[in-house]
C-alpha cells in the first residue's frame, strides 16, 4: 500500500520566497529546487546556474522534470489547518449562527444514519480539495465515523492518499454520552424526547475503543509518508479517566498527538465546575494533567473559555492551543483570550473547523479574524502581527501535528508544502507588505499553485488528482439521499428547540468565573 515520496525535480523561479525569519515585508525573488518532495536550495540563482549548464551540488546528476515560472508571484509555505472535521462537509451552509449545542444536534454524525461508503469518500475528497484551493497543503482530520465502519476509514485515508494532501488522522471519539455532558439538557427535555438528545456525540456501541485505536496505529501508521495518525478524544468531560488514561499511554508510547476541544463554549466550561468539581476543582485541565494528557503532544482546540491558572499550567506542560475563531463566531461561542495566549508564550496554531460551523475551509479569514479579534478585549498596541499570524498557520500548526521542522517553512531539508499566489491580483496592488496583504486583503482568489510533498496538486487553480468534474456529479447524487436525512433531523431538533434553549438560559445564569462574551448580553 505504501508509496514513496514522489520522486521527480521542480524548479520554481523568480518568485518571492516567504521566510519568517526574513523580510516578511517584501520577500527577496529567489528559486526554489525541489528534490523527491524536499526542498533541496533556496535562494537567487539557481534557474541562471542551471541555465548555464553548471552542475549543482544539490541536484547532483537529476535533470530537472519541471520549471515552474514564479515571477510576479509569491511563493507562501503551505498552511497547516489544525483543527478540521471531514465528516458535515457536505453540510456546508445549512445553518445560521446557531449555538455550539444546538448545532451539535443538528450537524454530527450520530445524528443521522449510518452513511454509505462513497459519500465518505466524496465529502473527504471536497473538505480537501476546499483546503488544497486556499492554500493548505496538511489538514488535521478529527472525523467521526459513526457506526464506526472500517471500510469508511479505509475510504476516507485513501481519498486523502488519491488527493495528494497531507493529512493528520485521528478518529473523533467519546466514551460518556453526550446528552450527559451538557448542563440542564436530562433536567429539561421531557423523558419521552430525550432519545432525540443522542446526536450530540455518542460512544460506539460495542466496540473496545482502546483495542480499535491501537489496532488503527498499527495498521495504518505507514500507510504513506503524506498520513500520520493522532488521537481524538472529542473532549475531556465526554471522556471517562479510564479511557484519557489509557489515550495517554499510547500517546507516550507511539509518540502520537492527541486533539481534543475544550471549553469552547460556555456550557463546556459550566459543566466542568459541575462534574469535575471534587477531584479537578472544576477544571478540565486539571482533570487532563491527572490523566496524564497535558503534555506537548496535547492540543486544546478552541480554549475559549480558559482560566488564567488554566493557561499558565498549559504552558508550564508545553502543551497547544489551537484557535479557531471562525468557528466560535458562527456557534456563538465567544472570543479566545488571544492576548493572554501570547503574553505566556503560548503561541497558538489555526484551524478552520467543520464546514457546517465555519463553514469555509479558508485559513485567510482564520488568519485575519486571529488578528483582528485580539484587540476585541485588548485596544492597547501589540501583537499578533500579520506575521504572527502567518506563524500560527504555520509553523504553529507544524508543531501541533508533531511535524516541527518538516513543514511549515520554506527552508532546504523540508518537505515541499508550499503554495504559489499571484502578486498581480488587486489584493497586491501596490505591494506595500505580503505579510499584511496575505492576512489583512488576500481571501484566496490569489492561490494559483498547490505543491505538497513535491507534488504538484493544484495548477492553475485546477486539481491536478482526481477528476473534479465527476466528483461535483456524483455529490450532486449523494445529496439527494442527505438532504433527506437533514430534513428528518432539523425537523427532530425543532421539537427540541423550546427545552434546548431554556438549557442554554439557564447555563448562562451561572457564575462560571470569567466571561468571553462582550458587552451586557442585550445588544
Ligand atoms: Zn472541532
Amino acid at each position: 500500500m505504501a508509496t514513496s515520496t514522489t520522486r521527480s525535480v521542480i524548479l520554481v523561479k523568480n518568485g518571492r520566497v516567504y521566510d519568517h525569519a526574513g523580510d516578511v515585508h517584501l520577500p527577496p525573488i529567489a528559486d526554489l529546487l525541489i528534490v523527491d518532495g524536499i526542498i533541496a536550495a533556496a535562494r537567487a540563482g539557481i534557474a541562471a546556474a542551471v541555465g548555464r549548464g553548471e552542475t549543482l551540488v544539490e541536484l547532483g546528476t537529476r535533470a530537472i522534470d519541471q520549471t515552474i515560472d514564479a515571477t510576479d508571484k509569491l511563493l507562501m509555505p503551505g498552511f497547516v489547518n489544525a483543527h478540521y472535521h471531514s465528516h458535515d462537509v457536505l453540510l456546508k451552509g445549512c445553518f445560521e449562527t446557531i449555538p455550539l449545542e444546538l448545532w451539535l444536534l443538528s450537524a454530527l454524525p450520530p445524528s443521522y444514519p449510518k452513511r454509505s461508503t462513497a459519500e465518505i469518500r466524496a465529502r473527504t475528497l471536497v473538505g480537501a480539495l476546499e483546503c488544497l484551493r486556499s492554500g493548505m497543503t496538511t489538514v488535521q482530520d478529527l472525523a467521526t465515523i459513526y457506526p464506526f465502519d472500517e471500510e469508511h476509514l479505509e475510504a476516507l485515508l485513501q481519498a486523502y492518499e488519491d488527493i495528494g494532501i497531507r493529512c493528520v488522522f485521528a478518529l473523533q471519539f467519546a466514551d460518556m454520552a453526550g446528552a450527559k455532558s451538557i448542563p440542564f439538557w436530562e433536567e429539561v427535555v421531557p423523558p419521552e424526547q430525550r432519545g432525540a438528545l443522542a446526536g450530540a456525540v455518542e460512544p460506539f456501541q460495542g466496540v473496545d475503543l482502546p483495542k480499535l485505536l491501537r489496532d488503527i496505529v498499527a495498521s495504518q501508521r505507514r500507510r504513506h509518508p503524506r498520513i500520520s495518525l493522532a488521537l481524538g478524544p472529542t473532549s475531556p468531560e465526554r471522556c471517562t479517566p479510564k479511557l484519557l488514561g489509557k489515550l495517554a499511554e499510547l500517546s507516550d508510547s507511539e509518540k502520537l498527538p492527541v486533539y481534543t476541544h475544550i471549553y469552547e463554549s460556555r456550557a463546556m466550561t459550566l459543566i466542568a465546575r459541575q462534574t469535575h468539581a471534587a477531584q479537578d476543582e472544576g477544571s478540565l485541565i486539571s482533570y487532563l494533567k491527572r490523566v496524564g494528557l497535558l503534555t506537548p503532544r496535547m492540543n486544546l482546540a478552541h480554549s475559549v473559555w480558559m482560566l488564567p491558572a488554566e493557561i499558565d499550567s498549559i504552558a508550564e506542560a508545553g502543551a497547544h492551543i489551537v484557535l479557531n475563531p471562525v468557528g466560535n463566531l458562527k456557534t456563538r461561542s465567544g472570543v479566545a483570550p488571544i492576548r493572554t495566549y501570547l503574553r505566556k508564550g503560548l503561541r497558538p496554531a489555526l484551524g478552520c473547523d467543520n464546514c457546517s460551523c465555519s463553514d469555509a475551509q479558508n485559513m485567510f479569514q482564520s488568519m485575519k479574524l486571529f488578528a483582528g479579534l485580539a484587540a476585541v478585549s485588548q485596544p492597547e498596541l501589540g501583537p499578533p502581527t500579520a506575521a504572527d499570524a502567518i506563524w500560527s498557520a504555520t509553523v504553529g500548526g507544524a508543531r501541533t501535528a508533531g511535524l516541527e521542522g518538516q513543514i511549515g517553512a520554506l527552508r532546504p531539508g523540508m518537505a515541499a508544502d508550499l503554495s504559489i499566489i499571484d502578486l498581480t491580483d488587486p489584493s497586491f496592488v501596490p505591494l506595500n507588505s505580503v505579510a499584511r496583504q496575505i492576512v489583512f486583503t488576500e481571501a484566496g482568489r490569489g492561490v494559483e499553485t498547490v505543491i505538497v510533498d513535491g507534488r504538484v496538486v493544484i495548477a492553475d487553480r485546477k486539481v491536478t488528482t482526481i477528476d473534479e468534474r465527476a466528483l461535483r456529479e456524483e455529490v450532486a447524487d449523494l445529496m439527494k439521499v442527505l438532504r433527506r436525512d437533514v430534513e428528518a433531523v432539523a425537523k427532530r431538533t425543532d421539537a427540541l428547540l423550546p427545552y434546548l434553549m431554556e438549557a442554554q438560559r439557564k447555563t448562562w445564569q451561572v457564575d462560571i468565573g470569567l466571561n468571553r462574551y462582550i458587552g451586557n448580553g442585550n445588544d
